[in-house]
């Protein structure tokens, strides 16, 4: 596909490279020389350029701005130790980049055109893939409303593009988190299963409410009741209650599909494990704490990666787990995955994108 997607690459004068302390990698603020653009104009993607990572000059009157015509993904490359560049899983962000896009009324971009972008960006910016353990190139891609027009209707043009940032663990420690019983995430007819950039904002306040509480993340509940789990921050969550990994189904379609949760979940079957994604009680949760029961907690993201729980607090009651470290199933999650991820490891579903090298 490289062949027939022509990517004009202009190459900075001035690399950032040298002047970053790869010692010290804070998720999301340090960004590699160059990113990706593309523009959605005339009912098709064109002008597909990797270019200097910098400003953008846009109109104020822009919809992303005003109404939120705007969503992202996030995936990550992994350098093997022989050198070998691989993305995890990009068909399956591919996908639910699509979802996101129809249900915000933006424009297809065909699978094909995701992937290349991606590959010919991180090929450019191999030498910015950190190789220390547990650090990784988290990509960035992301597309928003770009008609300079103030009336509330679908914009006619978009942008797509794809930043990417060397980026070491999200969290550094185990979680102490909260069940949301007053907040909203994301209700049943909405659009929860997007990664729709209005998502965010509006769970900046319960979260900050949260860590001045001294909570490191919450745990949404159900719009209706908040009687059930549904995910936590940008992860999904998942549990060991009674010997079986549950975690909240996606029908309702309220939580995010999670790559990271579609990899356990298939972890988990092919050790025959037994798995449940269903609705998640509350009440079943807090009584697995209390009798011990619930045996893991865990967060599933890309950024997050498995990210452990150590105290669930409900109604000013805190829970504690036990030591993250005595729990066999999220250490065996954590290190299979780092294997497959980093190559060192077979990859026996074809989870890892070989990004070629054009030179
Ligand atoms: C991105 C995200 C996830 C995790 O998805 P991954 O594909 O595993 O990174 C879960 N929940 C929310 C709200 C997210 O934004």
């Amino acid at each position: 596909m490289t062949d027939t997607m022509d990517i004009k690459i202009t190459k900075t004068k001035h690399s950032r490279l040298n002047e970053t302390d790869f010692s010290n990698l804070p998720f999301g603020k340090h960004f590699t020389d160059h990113m990706f653009v593309a523009d959605y104009v005339d009912g098709a993607w064109k002008n597909f350029e990797i270019v200097p990572y910098g400003e953008i000059g846009l109109s104020p009157a822009i919809s992303a701005l005003h109404y939120g015509q705007a969503f992202f993904e996030g995936l990550k490359a992994y350098k093997h130790a022989d050198g070998k560049v691989t993305v995890f899983r990009p068909d399956k962000n591919a996908a639910r980049f699509n979802k996101s896009a129809e249900r915000l009324c933006m424009p297809e971009l065909p699978e094909e055109i995701f992937i290349q972008s991606i590959a010919a960006l991180v090929d450019v910016e191999r030498d910015w893939i950190p190789t220390a353990p547990n650090h990784s190139l988290y990509i960035r891609p992301f597309m928003f409303a770009s008609d300079p027009f103030l009336g509330v209707a679908a914009s006619t043009t978009y942008k797509y593009i794809v930043l990417t940032c060397p980026v070491g663990p999200y969290f550094s420690k185990t979680l102490r988190v909260k069940i949301e019983n007053q907040y909203t995430r994301a209700a049943e007819g909405g659009f929860g299963y997007a990664k729709a950039a209005g998502n965010y904002g509006g769970a900046m306040l319960p979260a900050k409410k949260a860590v001045d509480e001294g909570f490191d993340q919450l745990i949404w509940t159900d719009a209706k009741e908040h009687k059930y789990v549904e995910e936590m921050g940008a992860a999904n969550v998942m549990f060991v209650l009674d010997g079986k990994l549950i975690t909240p189904s996606l029908d309702l379609q309220t939580i995010l599909d999670g790559v990271t949760r579609n990899t356990v979940i298939t972890l988990a079957k092919d050790w025959g494990y037994p798995v449940e994604e269903r609705r998640v009680s509350v009440a079943e949760i807090v009584e697995g704490a209390k009798n011990g029961k619930l045996t893991d907690a865990f967060g599933a993201g890309t950024a997050a990666t498995i990210a452990p729980v150590g105290s669930i607090s409900y109604e000013g009651e805190e829970y504690f787990l036990s030591d993250p470290k005595t729990r066999e199933f999220s250490q065996k999650v954590l290190n299979t995955l780092d294997a497959i991820r980093y190559g060192r490891a077979e990859d026996p579903h074809g989870w890892n994108y070989v990004v070629q090298s054009a030179e």
